[in-house]
């Protein structure tokens, strides 16, 4: 009878490798396909469900059209507090359609494959906002596959900001188009106008006044570049030779391992100045380490840009993978739980509600200044 069972173990073992893991029910990610809105959303409860003691979802802000910005904080389950954190997000602009897969590709390697890559978690959690434009994408999937920004009206039949320039780090400057709703570089009414672009900062405050905060990354496609801070301005960072150095470490096993060239960068050597983005307002409010991985678009030797076919998800995920798999290893082999993050960039930081909020505050002390004069006036 023992050995009976024993052999159907074995069998059991044998047929469902994650069986041996505990993890019955893993949810298959589907690669050969973008997943719409709604498959990211069932993908994370899935996984939730699956594994409640690793994975913890958060119902973290709603769009203009509704949609819920949800993330994923991952752990190893120990349980372990004051761990760092690597915060992660992707689709900032809609109509990069590869980001939100490689951040399911990522997210699915640290929970599915955890025996795989248990080094990433064992001193750092992980928090992941795989789909940070979701009206964005949608209408991009559905209407204007070219679409870059969000989709708040902005008057004069108008609509979207773009979310990448909606950050309070020199908001505004670079270029025309940033203050011209009916572009797609419209950088918003104000700083933070835009619910994406608060909930990302949002994150970021609390995880820099935590402590927590040591490596943010925001997946974009497709230039083939891994790019630091800064953008807004030419002169080099504090830790400039740190992060050329990580983002090289990436790209160099990139290379090795997939045959793809990602050039690493300060940002605004690239394309010049621009303001607005998250990636210096990461390193502005205390992450010392910021990266925008601009993965790569080419597929079976076609650029394909934006849009890849659904048969090159599979491997321009996994490719990805490896470059953020890189980036973290770094991250974690500098600044390890010995190692201060410097205080110059764990100072306090506003945690204020949007402008919209404060308009109302001032619009509320100037009603009541005004009905103090009229009153004194007419008496
Ligand atoms: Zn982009």
């Amino acid at each position: 009878m023992r050995r009976a069972l024993c052999a159907i173990m074995l069998f059991v073992a044998s047929v469902d490798p994650s069986a041996t893991l505990g993890n019955v029910g893993s949810p298959e990610l589907d690669l050969s396909h973008y997943y719409s809105y709604e498959g990211v959303m069932d993908y994370l409860d899935t996984l939730a469900k699956d594994y409640p003691n690793r994975v913890f979802l958060k119902d973290a802000g709603r769009t203009y059209e509704n949609r819920m910005l949800k993330t994923i904080t991952i752990s190893n389950g120990d349980g372990v507090p004051g761990k760092r954190t690597i915060f992660m997000d992707a689709e900032l602009h809609a109509r990069e359609w590869m980001t939100p897969m490689a951040a399911l590709y990522a997210i699915h390697q640290l929970v599915v494959n955890f025996a795989e890559n248990a080094d990433l978690l064992k001193n750092f959690n992980w928090i992941v906002l795989p789909l940070a434009n979701p009206d964005g994408y949608e209408f991009s999937r559905n209407s204007d596959r070219w679409w870059r920004n969000n989709r708040s009206p902005n008057g004069r039949q108008c609509f979207g900001t773009n979310l990448n320039r909606n950050f309070d780090v020199a908001w505004g400057q670079g270029y025309s188009e940033l203050a011209d709703p009916c572009t797609e570089s419209y950088a918003g009414s104000e700083p933070f106008s835009e619910a994406e672009a608060r909930l990302v900062r949002d994150i970021m405050h609390e995880l820099v006044d935590n402590g927590s905060g040591t490596m943010y990354l925001s997946l974009h496609t497709a230039n083939r570049s891994m790019f630091y801070p800064w953008v807004y301005e030419s002169s080099p960072t504090r830790n400039h030779h740190e992060l050329k150095e990580i983002a090289r470490f990436a790209t160099d096993r990139i290379l090795r391992e997939t045959g793809t060239q990602i050039k690493p960068k300060q940002a605004y050597y690239y394309g010049g100045m621009v303001g607005g983005t998250s990636l210096d307002y990461a390193f502005k409010v205390g992450f010392p380490l910021s990266f925008v991985f601009e993965m790569s678009g080419l597929a079976f030797g076609v650029e394909y840009k934006f849009f890849p076919p659904p048969t090159a998800i599979r491997r321009l995920t996994a490719e990805t993978w490896v470059g953020i798999r890189a980036l973290a290893e770094k991250a974690i082999e500098k600044y390890p739980p010995g190692r201060a993050i410097p205080a110059i960039q764990r100072k306090p930081v506003s945690n204020r509600a949007p402008g919209s909020q404060d308009l109302n505050i001032l619009v509320g002390l100037l009603s009541t200044l005004l009905a103090y004069v009229a009153s004194h006036l007419t008496s």
